[in-house]
């Protein structure tokens, strides 16, 4: 058991040494539900990014060549670790973060599932040998470590984002240079101190904060550093696929959402409803596959509503650590003036509240939760990410309509469907054009299955045998005069 400042370092972690910024800059970071300063954490920049990237070189050859069952030795007890310190771990992103005490909980033990995933997975990490077209050759697949790996991860799951790529980076010996978002560090942070305590090697993980730029820019620059790893907005993605380009990197990108939320008049409406509240307002609407418009059938629509409404209305919103409490604070200041925007383009082309709609009497960076009728494909959350607590609903007629609707957007990220026609299941499987698709469920996240995006939400995949091919390379050996 730990106190949740126990893991609150306010330093890098480079080369296995807890670190300030070389000229000594810090940022402050805030509690969003207090606004007050909790502490600071280093502004690093070019030079610390660099010394971290020649750290973690140094570390790849050893880490690599470890024996495998050594090497997974450090995941499980990374996963103890995890779990043993849970309710710190939690209260620590919560205070930086904001989210309900219970998501925070649910964030870090998926973090730690991915972690034992990862250390399943690397086992099966298996090449092949191929029957080869000619007499005397031998035609061997096999799979290696690329190599230094830079992560850049946002602040709406400070820690389980890191989880998804530090899990299957490690398992197969890669080394680590990762970059939590400046909102929320501590959580980035805390994995340096797991990673110490369990005893993985110096150098192996290193995490730094400060300037995005800066230290993505010593990332770019770097030929040695083979990947590059991000999880963030669609816009940053694109930067750092071009800024990639330079030195030809492996990348993933898990970008932006915009999910559909398709209910049909066959759904079980209760189930429709519940998956509704789960997609919508968890993390407060602050989820890439957070259910960004709700396309619901005429004939179930009214009653839909209602009932969305109704649960919406009752949401308890305060203090993440207060029990009971559903909904928090938006990040900042900036998050809420997104919705208002967004909630005055809307009513100006015709949309009613139907609940909320305004800044929470809390004050701060709260907000009610939303619900919003008679929306259209000309208001502006049709193309963009709300990113907050804000149910669109638009009527549809029929199913080519909602999936034709579904699919008018640059993104293809998640996308949900309630109905009790399995025909129609199928249909919607090969008819929406998204990475993933939850069929009577809103919540898909799993550590089994490939998560990630098509179109404009990305390029790659998380967790699932998937996750782990992202950090290997194929090679091919060639043996001939046998
Ligand atoms: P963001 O602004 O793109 O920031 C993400 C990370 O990128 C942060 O660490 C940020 O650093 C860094 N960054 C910002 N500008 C950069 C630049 N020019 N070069 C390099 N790095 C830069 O995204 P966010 O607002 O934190 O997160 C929300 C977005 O993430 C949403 O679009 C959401 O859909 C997406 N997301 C996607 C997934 C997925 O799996 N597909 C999961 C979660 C979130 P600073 O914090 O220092 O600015």
């Amino acid at each position: 058991m730990s106190d949740w400042t126990t893991w609150q370092r306010q330093a890098n972690f480079i080369a296995g040494q807890w670190v300030g910024a070389d000229d000594g800059a810090v940022i402050d970071v805030i509690n969003p539900a207090s606004q007050e300063v909790i502490g600071t954490v280093p502004k690093a920049g070019t030079a610390e990014t660099t010394r971290a990237i020649d750290a973690a070189g140094a570390a790849f050859p050893g880490f690599a060549a470890m024996a495998l069952m050594d090497r997974l030795a450090l995941l499980w007890r990374l996963y103890d670790a995890l779990m043993d310190h849970q309710s710190a771990l939690a209260e620590l992103l919560t205070v930086e973060m904001g989210k309900p005490l219970a998501e925070a909980m649910g964030e870090i033990a998926i973090g730690a599932q991915y972690v034992r995933w990862f250390a399943e997975e690397a086992r099966r990490a298996k090449g092949e040998i191929v029957p080869a077209g000619v007499t005397g050759r031998r035609i061997l697949v096999t799979r290696h470590p690329v190599g230094v790996v830079g992560m850049i991860t946002p602040w709406n799951f400070p820690s389980s984002m890191l989880a998804r790529k530090l899990a299957p980076a490690l398992a197969v010996g890669c080394t680590v240079v990762a970059k939590p978002a400046t909102a929320t560090p501590y959580s980035g942070l805390a994995w340096g101190a797991l990673a110490e305590e369990v005893g993985f090697p110096p150098g192996v993980v290193n995490i730094l904060t400060g300037s995005a730029r800066a230290i993505s820019g010593a990332m770019m620059a770097r030929p040695d550093l083979r990947k590059i790893t991000f999880t963030g907005s669609t816009g940053v993605g694109k930067e750092l696929i071009r800024g990639s380009a330079g030195t030809v990197k492996k990348i993933s990108m898990e970008l932006g959402g915009n999910a559909p939320f398709l209910v049909f008049d066959d759904a079980d409406l209760d189930a429709a409803v519940q998956g509704a509240m789960t997609s919508k307002y968890r993390n407060m609407g602050q989820t890439c596959v957070c259910a960004n418009r709700f396309y619901v059938q005429s004939g179930i629509h009214d009653a839909f509503v209602a009932r969305l409404v109704e649960k919406t209305a009752a949401l308890k919103v305060g203090d993440g650590r207060e029990p009971g409490v559903a909904q928090g604070p938006m990040v900042d200041m900036a998050a809420v003036e997104k919705i208002e925007s967004l909630l005055r383009d809307a009513i100006g082309k015709g949309a009613t509240v139907a609940t909320g709609g305004r800044r929470h009497a809390k004050g701060g960076s709260f907000f009610e939760p939303t619900v919003l009728t008679g929306a259209t494909q000309a208001m502006t959350f049709a193309r963009e990410e709300i990113f907050g607590p804000l149910a669109p609903i638009f009527m549809f007629r029929t199913e080519a309509e909602a999936i034709a609707m579904a699919n008018d957007t640059v993104f293809g990220l998640a996308a949900y469907a309630y109905t009790s026609d399995l025909s129609r299941a199928f249909r919607l499987n090969e008819g929406l054009d998204y990475g993933m698709i939850g069929i009577n469920s809103g919540l898909i996240t799993t550590v089994e299955a490939p998560f990630g995006g098509v179109k404009e939400s990305g390029i790659g995949k998380e967790g699932g045998s998937q996750g782990l091919d992202e950090y290997l390379e194929t090679k091919y050996t060639c043996i001939d005069g046998i």
